[in-house]
């Protein structure tokens, strides 16, 4: 991420409404990024200002900021614990389905037996009098005589 778009999420960051994959980016840049984590200080000091965020006499704002930054990092490592949670109880489901499925489709009565059919071998049988053509193709040009 370049300063500019990091610049350009300052707001979006302190109004709550960056996707994971965006606050993660942000993040990043914004903790090795001098001018952008400045930038953004200024803005997190008129916003806390502006929403009387302060207890009276307390204007640390990079304390603040930092405590704030921290969260979002915790916010995301609880959001990817969850999605791996959520995506391996997604999988074990799935597998646990497929299971029922298949001895439901192999049990006697079940799908297979009674739709087993034989094994019909397939034998080419085409040929052009199937459509209705001669055999060959007839020589016009044999009987003309010359
Ligand atoms: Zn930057």
């Amino acid at each position: 991420m370049d300063c500019v778009k990091a610049q350009q999420m300052i707001r979006p960051y302190l109004d709550g409404v960056l996707s994971d994959r965006e606050l993660e980016d942000f993040l990043d840049h914004v903790q090795t990024c001098q001018s952008c984590f400045g930038e953004l200080e200024v803005y997190f000091s008129i916003y806390r200002t502006l929403n009387n965020e302060d207890e009276k006499g307390d204007y640390n704002y990079a304390r603040k900021l930092r405590g704030r930054l921290r969260k979002s990092r915790e916010y995301l490592q609880v959001r990817r614990r969850n999605k791996i949670v959520k995506v391996s109880l997604i999988i074990a489901a799935e597998i646990a389905l497929a299971g029922a499925f298949y001895s439901l489709i192999r049990m006697p009565g079940g799908y297979i037996s009674r739709h087993r059919t034989e094994i019909i071998p397939v034998v080419d049988t085409e040929s052009p009098q199937d459509y209705g053509m001669p055999a060959a193709a007839p020589y016009e040009s044999s009987d003309s005589g010359q």
